[in-house]
């Protein structure tokens, strides 16, 4: 923790502010904090170990509780009650979406230990897939909150400072051009700290340009959105010549930042980037630290493990699907959980921290276009993009079949035959396929539920494979 950060601590007696004493919830989420900042430094082979201790318990607990797991670690020859070898671990099928879609009350436990706090359901959603639901605790919530203080201190951000956010709002209430003023950053900052104020933007129903004039206004330290919309933020910052001078962050959320986006972002503002790569399901996967920009695994959190199209665990400059394991999730542990994303395993980080490395999150599977000739490729934001071929406001690229790409524009007049014409080259050329093309015109193009933009969809059937 900084300076300024140990200054805003809230104590629980007024008369002791230097050291602060806080109540008994926020010295337990000190505490978490605190050992979260001695176990990155351990060495990748001490967090291993303690990570199967604790995976253990997560066996254990779902084979008495969850006769899905019961089943499954019985064909797989694993007893949990004599522990867990990384050999026998890997003998274990991955689970898929489909197992438990639809059927998610079956892998509820059946009993909560004590002392992981109240139940609760977690929706989640995407644009394309069905939405699942996941079960969680107050203990998921509480370690939810001690690594979103990790990254604060990872950052060294100052908690004095204005935060703005423009992301997906429920209601009505963050609409522009007021948006939504609060006192505190929220939960969980405000819980231990004293801290400046924040105010929150709707993006679903805001133009970019309306966005920035927001921001003009408000004035804020540290800005948080989706990758989609930085980028297009940034890139009308450049183009009209606009100054943020009290910006000294940009944090993304909710999608994955692709290099061009970052660059294009540090570029437009001349500030630090940083990225999370969380799910709804699961929570933190990875923090991007300082030092570096890589992306460490959460490992007090989850067990990750990065598989190539074999089942084995890749290499540094390998990538592989991602499969997780929840280390606290009691109320419906997920077990060896491919997620649906890709990513590429990095070297060690010469920061010193001992959690793994991924060098790069890609997209989810339905974010993958795939050739007739089985090649296979994530298109990275802005590579679709059609040149001023005409005034495109929005567009979106779709795979409806392995021969068809559906172009769904936003304009301010349809493209002519000639323009349409031109458009299709483009698209092929990029493509690298002679794909059938058809463009469709729309008013607006959505965001999904969960407020993402995805510039590239496909909707052919998942390929995640269960073993
Ligand atoms: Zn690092």
């Amino acid at each position: 923790m900084t300076f300024q950060q140990i200054s805003n601590l809230k104590s629980n007696i007024g008369t002791t502010v230097f050291p602060a004493i806080p109540s008994a919830y926020p010295s337990m989420l000190l505490s978490a904090f605190h050992q979260l900042g001695k176990s990155q430094w351990w060495t990748p082979e001490q967090i291993r170990g303690k990570q199967f201790q604790q995976l253990n318990h997560v066996l254990l607990h779902a084979y008495n509780n969850i006769p899905f797991y019961r089943r499954r670690l019985k064909e797989a020859g694993i007893k949990p009650a004599k522990g867990i070898t990384a050999k026998k671990w890997s003998t274990l099928p991955f689970l898929v979406r489909r197992d438990f879609q639809g059927k998610e009350d079956e892998f509820l436990a059946k009993s909560i230990p004590d002392g992981h706090g109240e139940l609760s359901e977690i929706k989640t959603s995407g644009s394309t897939a069905e939405p699942i639901r996941v079960y969680a605790t107050g203990l998921v919530h509480f370690f939810w909150s001690a690594f979103t203080l990790r990254d604060h201190d990872w950052h060294k951000r100052d908690f004095n400072g204005k935060l703005a956010s423009i992301r997906h709002i429920k209601g009505n209430k963050a609409q522009y051009p007021g948006g939504m003023d609060m006192k505190t950053w929220g939960d969980p900052v405000q819980t231990l700290y004293h801290t400046g104020p924040a105010s929150a933007l709707d993006i679903k129903r805001t133009d970019v340009i309306d966005q920035l004039e927001w921001l003009s206004r408000q004035k804020p330290e540290y800005l948080l959105t989706y990758p989609s919309n930085a980028l297009e933020l940034a890139k009308l910052t450049i183009s009209k010549g606009l100054t943020f001078p009290s910006l000294k962050e940009l944090r993304l959320m909710g999608e994955v930042a692709d290099k061009k986006t970052l660059n294009i972002c540090k570029q437009a503002w001349n500030i630090p980037v940083a990225d999370a790569y969380s799910a709804n399901e699961v929570g933190y996967i990875a923090l991007q630290c300082q030092e570096q920009g890589n992306y460490h695994i959460q490992s007090e959190n989850l067990y990750v493990e990065i598989i190539d199209d074999k089942g084995k665990p890749c290499a540094p400059g390998e990538t592989g699907k991602v499969v997780v394991t929840t280390l606290h999730n009691f109320a419906m542990p997920l077990i060896r959980y491919q997620i649906g994303d890709y990513a590429e395993v990095g070297e060690p980080c010469s920061c010193g921290r001992g959690l793994p490395v991924l060098a790069r999150i890609l997209g989810r599977v339905r974010n993958m276009l795939v050739l007739p000739t089985g090649e296979k490729y994530w298109p990275s934001s802005g590579s679709l993009a059609l040149p001023n071929i005409a005034p495109i406001k929005q567009q979106q690229t779709i795979q409806k079949d392995s021969e068809h790409i559906e172009v769904r524009l936003v304009v301010g007049r349809p493209l002519t035959r000639e323009e349409e014409e031109q458009a299709r080259k483009v698209v092929i050329s990029k493509l690298g396929y002679d794909f059938k093309i058809s463009f469709v015109y729309l008013d607006k193009i959505e965001r999904s539920a969960g407020g993402k933009f995805e510039e590239f969809m496909s909707e052919l059937p998942q390929m995640s494979t269960s073993r």
